[in-house]
């Protein structure tokens, strides 16, 4: 039963029967009427004058066509809530503000009203009004659940701009969340190369790729930041200069966009607003562009507020992963798209990394490095990890532990029982992909838990506490072991590395490599890492040893296991059984002077003074220093030392 029974039932069809006639005389010239009243309205004004001529008299065509609807005495209130909220929808997507709205109702009646006889058609002119200020509510509501939808997105826009783990993760969630929004059609998120032109990263929605490909491939669609060349007056040049949205309210009219005119018609693109995303007092880090199907450009009230806070919430999020991170040089869209699939497919190929057993002189393990093969390059994690997302990283590490665990089998059947060390990406931890994915690959190659290493970079997203205990408890369950990556770096905390359940240290390679600027400190800082990694029950690895001194003055200094150059660099997995086979030949000379032995030697003499001095009573009867030879082979023979510490 329909609940305004008097303005859809039998009785008001008599009614507006008689009116129909009538109606359709007065029609034009009352169309015609509204919009030159509307056009005195300064916000229908400036809605007006973006359209051109045609898209003037389309909209005057629609009007009549909407009128005609209202009018017809077969309307079901059904229908007519049904082409309200879709018409609701399209003026809040053309950004025509609600009090427009009303206004212009009112404008519309008083067009009608003053043209027909109202002593004749009293009634059903009432009935038509009635109807119009339904059709009010009904836009309204549409108005509200677009308004909702803003809200929706701005929340979960905020959600991740705390949690995304980097530049690519940031955007690419970003355009998912937007693109859903019924007023964008598409959207798409790039920055500009050294040259200034704009290089896409991220595109979303309909026909948006094939936009971008456009823009992108040929040379008079090209976008550029550069207020001297005409490609630079776009909207997102202006919005780069000015560090402010810039829009552009009808493709169709606007001269400043003149030159992509006819590819932003072939993919039904009208209007856009370029969002500069940066943190107030800073420059833009990246433009974010939104496409709208209609004309407007975004700016009704409620658009405006929602584009403002978009550019902060994301100005915000991006100098966090960019404090993080960096951003990297900006990855043309289709490049990241091609790695992005690579990487699920045979082209990614992890590498092998000895790490040498200071203590047995073996290679006890090997740390697995991601490669990417792309068109006869084989690419480190530097070049491609920028564009990577949470789940390309999970592919990655899914591919890479299977790969690396098949193929300490094939070093297993050769002789060799090699522990493989894999990188786990600090936010897999409250992931339970990776925990699942560990437990299945150690099932499916029957590899002894304790033969694998994760290796962890600690950073404030690893949690602390409780709550991190008990993520590294689920994995610590099936019995592999923790390294901490790159200790002494930026990220690592002393507090966590007490705390959280690692079994292994990694120095961090810039403190070893860094040798060569001021050894002394450097080695003293390995020294005290080393023993601060010991105190506290965990096996130190040394990172970055570029050459065989070092690796000597890392066991003077304690140091359990080292990598580096110096021993060997990351390698496909055959190239490591031939280099295992190998190395039994190659033995190293045993420098008893070199520079860096003698120093480490030093070191450890001032140390155990040190201790004497403060300490008499704890190191009386200890031996002091000796300043015997100690002998390192990065070619396999067993290693002897005497430097005091306990073996
Ligand atoms: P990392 O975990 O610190 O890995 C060691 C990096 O140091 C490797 O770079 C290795 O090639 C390089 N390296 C080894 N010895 C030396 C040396 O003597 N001198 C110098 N200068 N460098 C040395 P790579 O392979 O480019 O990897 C870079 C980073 O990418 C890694 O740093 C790791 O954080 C990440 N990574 C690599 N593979 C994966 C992976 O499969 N998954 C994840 N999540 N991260 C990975
Ligand atoms: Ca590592
Ligand atoms: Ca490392």
């Amino acid at each position: 039963m329909e609940k305004h029974s008097e303005l859809y039932g039998p009785q008001a069809q008599t009614v507006l029967q008689s009116l129909a006639n009538t109606l359709e005389r007065v029609l034009s010239e009352a169309v015609d009427d509204f919009y030159d009243k509307l056009i005195q309205l300064e916000a229908a004004k400036r809605m007006l004058d973006i359209l051109s001529c045609d898209e003037r008299l389309s909209l005057k065509t629609q009007q009549a066509r909407n009128l005609r609807f209202l009018a017809d005495p077969a309307l079901t209130e059904h229908m007519h809530r049904e082409t309200a909220l879709h018409v609701g929808r399209v003026h809040a997507m053309v950004g025509l503000d609600k009090e427009d709205l009303v206004r212009s109702r009112s404008v519309l009646i008083g067009a009608i009203q003053s043209r027909v006889d109202m002593s004749m058609h009293g009634a059903a002119i009432a009935i038509l009004g009635r109807r119009l200020t339904m059709d009010l509510a009904y836009q309204i509501e549409s108005y509200e659940t677009l308004q909702l939808a803003r809200q929706h997105a701005l929340l979960q826009i905020t959600e991740f701009a705390w949690s995304a783990e980097n530049y690519t993760d940031l955007i690419q969630r970003c355009g998912r969340v937007l693109v859903e929004l019924v007023e964008v059609a598409a959207c798409a998120i790039g920055r500009p190369d050294a040259e200034g032109t704009l290089r896409f990263e991220a595109a979303y929605g309909q026909g948006a790729e094939h936009y971008l490909a456009a823009l992108s491939s040929k040379e008079e669609y090209r976008i550029s930041i550069h207020e001297s060349e005409p490609s630079g007056r776009g909207p997102t040049g202006r919005s780069w200069r000015s560090g402010k949205p810039e829009r552009i309210r009808n493709m169709q009219t606007d001269p400043d966009v003149e030159r992509w005119q006819r590819l932003a018609r072939d993919e039904g693109i009208r209007s856009s607003v370029a969002i500069p995303i940066r943190t107030p007092g800073h420059f833009p880090v990246a433009i974010l562009s939104l496409y709208n199907r209609l004309p407007g450009g975004f700016c009704g009230a409620n658009q405006r507020a929602f584009v403002d806070l978009l550019q902060t919430l994301l100005g915000f999020a991006a100098a966090r992963v960019q404090a993080a991170e960096g951003v990297g040089r900006p990855i043309p869209y289709g490049q990241r798209q091609r790695w992005v699939s690579l990487i699920r497919t045979d082209a990614l190929q992890m590498h092998y990394q000895p790490i040498l057993d200071l203590i047995t002189g073996s290679v006890s393990k090997v740390e697995v490095l991601a490669r990417l093969h792309d068109m006869g390059r084989v690419l480190t994690p530097g070049d491609f990890f920028s564009v990577l997302s949470t789940d390309d990283f999970f592919a990655i590490f899914a591919r890479g532990i299977k790969q690396a665990l098949a193929q300490r089998n094939r070093w297993l059947n050769a002789g060799f029982d090699i522990g493989i060390a894999i990188n786990l990406p600090s936010f897999a931890l409250g992931d339970e992909r990776y925990l699942q994915a560990t437990e299945a690959a150690l099932r499916e190659f029957a590899c002894p838990p304790q033969r694998l290493t994760l290796e962890v970079l600690e950073t404030e997203r690893v949690p602390a506490g409780l709550e991190g205990r008990d993520e590294f408890g689920k994995f610590k369950a099936l019995g592999i072991l923790f390294a901490e990556d790159d200790l002494g770096s930026g990220h690592s905390s002393l507090a966590r590395l007490r705390d959280l359940p690692f079994d292994l240290v990694k120095i961090d390679r810039a403190i070893v490599g860094d040798a060569g600027a001021d050894a002394t400190s450097s080695l003293r800082f390995v020294y005290h890492l080393t023993r601060l990694g010991h105190s506290l029950g965990k096996s130190v690895i040394a990172e970055g040893v570029e050459d065989a001194d070092m690796l000597h003055a890392l066991r003077l200094l304690g140091v359990d296991l080292a990598q580096g150059y110096g021993i060997a660099q990351p390698m496909r997995g055959d190239q490591l059984l031939a280099w295992l086979r190998g190395r039994d030949r190659a033995i190293s000379p045993q420098p008893h002077d070199a520079p860096l032995v003698q120093l480490a030697r030093r070191l450890l003499w001032e140390e155990r003074v040190h201790l004497n001095v403060t300490q008499p009573s704890c190191t009386a009867g200890q031996p002091a220093v000796s300043e015997d030879t100690a002998s390192v082979s990065t070619g396999g023979t067993a290693l002897t030392d005497d430097s005091g510490r306990p073996m």
